[in-house]
């Protein structure tokens, strides 16, 4: 708190550079509307082709019920991290195997035919040295990028967003990319069966043992959601109409405010961020919350506060705080994690971005700055979340989460219980699940269902029914 009167008006020069990020819960409220509003017309087959949230159907009807058996492979391709993994399920119980390998940066910005067949070469490494040779293989891939759904094997890629932007994938189906890479690469016996988003991963991850569970969200490099909607308020469904009459939506709500909706709350920061960034006027919703953009807003407040006087008055302007993407989000969770008036892990990462000759005020202001931007990202992802509660209206609701940015900052999911808890119509209860290896087990449990309900099929074909 600012003691001295030549602090004070430091502390009120600072409010005024920072006053955009302390919305009221009126205006998160307007946000709700207009996201519900948003969502409406992704719905509607009239107003999908210019609506900013896609709402794409996806073909994934039933959730897990336990009774999946066998041996799959899985892929999770999220944007930061890509694994294979190896997913033995026998009802309640799973075993997983899986390996994290790197998407350099010139892959993620090279061509479509390079990023396939990397991912080939790791999935033929997994399988030769996990002994797979010769084993027949369904495989479930959980792609996080935005695609329309013409089956649940068959995807066409309709933008890449976060940090990906591959020459020759947009309008392509990723299924039939990826399976022509595999036959270049591997003599093993795979089958694409089934290929989903991240948060219907992490929904049916969770869902597998929690009935209440039809919400799914992700804090990771990016932000999304995805729930269990009705068939009949499905505008764009052309599947058929049979039992259960519900499919998931991925809602794809990281767009929301590209059509300049959400420009009353972004700030002159959040403007420039998306100047810079690979995609400007996209995803505008998603880079004020996640796990990719975070740390870069902090960053671009303290450089705006450096500038001005304000703060770290002994820096030296050639410091790594003044590089773009410098301040990575794990910053903010380290950040805000100390609580002792030693600011230990702040002046860790200070040092680390070479900032010198900084006081203890300054880490006061480094630290409020953090917790005002990740705030704000916990608030603006209740607003959406509490959307979906409302719009669901079950009187008790499990919301599946993963994502870094969830699991590991200090505050984001307390945050997000009190805020949903304030804009949720009265009587709705609810719980935040953070899901384990919700991707993963996720792509896995939607390939065993196909499998599951193919056999079904079978069955009733060979019984000429
Ligand atoms: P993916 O999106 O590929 O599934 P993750 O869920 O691991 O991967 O999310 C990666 C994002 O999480 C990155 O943008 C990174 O900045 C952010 N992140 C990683 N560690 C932390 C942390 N400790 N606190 C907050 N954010 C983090
Ligand atoms: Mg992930």
């Amino acid at each position: 708190m600012p003691t001295s009167p030549e602090q004070l008006t430091r502390y009120e020069k600072i409010e005024s550079f920072v006053k955009g990020f302390k919305l009221s819960s009126l205006t998160y409220k307007r946000v709700m509307s207009l996201l519900d509003e948003e969502m409406k017309n992704g719905l509607r087959s009239q107003t999908n082709t210019y609506a900013d949230i896609k709402m794409f159907p996806t073909f994934v009807r039933s959730l897990p019920n336990g009774s999946e058996k066998g041996q799959f492979l899985a892929l999770d391709l999220g944007g930061t991290n890509f694994r294979v993994l190896l997913v033995k399920l026998d009802g309640n119980s799973i075993d997983i195997q899986s390996k994290t390998y790197l998407i350099p940066q010139k892959i993620m910005l090279g061509t479509g035919a390079q990023l396939f067949d990397h991912i080939a070469d790791c999935i033929a490494k997994f399988t030769r040295d996990h002994g797979l040779l010769g084993e027949r293989l369904p495989l479930g891939f959980t792609f996080s990028f935005p695609c329309k759904q013409e089956g649940l094997n068959i995807a066409r890629l309709s933008k890449w967003t976060k940090g990906f932007r591959c020459e020759g994938v947009v309008g392509q189906d990723i299924c039939r990319l990826l399976h022509e890479a595999l036959k270049k690469k591997t003599s093993a016996e795979i089958e694409i069966v089934a290929v989903v988003n991240d948060a219907v991963g992490t929904l049916m991850s969770t869902a597998h043992g929690d009935n209440n569970c039809e919400i799914g969200l992700i804090l990771g490099t990016g932000c999304n959601a995805c729930y269990m909607e009705r068939l009949e308020n499905v505008g764009l469904w052309e599947g058929d109409y049979s039992y259960p009459e519900q499919v998931v939506i991925n809602t794809e709500w990281g767009a929301f405010g590209d059509n300049g909706c959400l420009d009353f709350i972004r700030t002159e920061y959040d403007r420039e961020l998306d100047t810079f960034s690979i995609n400007p006027g996209k995803q505008l919703m998603e880079k004020m919350i996640s796990g990719m953009y975070l740390g870069e807003i902090v960053r671009l407040v303290l450089e705006r506060l450096t500038t001005e006087g304000l703060l770290f008055r002994g820096i030296d302007r050639e410091c790594e705080l003044f590089e773009r993407g410098r301040f990575f989000t794990k910053y903010v969770s380290e950040i805000e994690s100390d609580r002792d008036e030693f600011f230990r892990s702040t002046k860790q990462v200070l040092d680390e971005l070479q900032v010198e000759n900084y006081t203890t005020e300054d880490c006061k202001i480094v630290r409020y700055i953090c917790t005002l931007v990740s705030s704000r990202a916990a608030f603006l992802a209740s607003s959406g979340l509490a959307t979906l509660i409302n719009k669901l209206g079950r009187p008790e609701m499990t919301i599946a989460v993963d994502g870094s940015l969830y699991r590991f900052h200090p505050r984001f999911h307390n945050l997000m219980r009190l805020k949903i808890q304030e804009l949720v119509k009265p009587g709705l209860k609810f719980s935040l699940a953070l899901s384990h290896d919700g991707s993963g087990k996720g792509a896995a449990l939607v390939a065993a269902v196909a499998m599951r309900l193919r056999d079904v099929k079978q069955e009733l074909c060979d019984n000429g029914i």
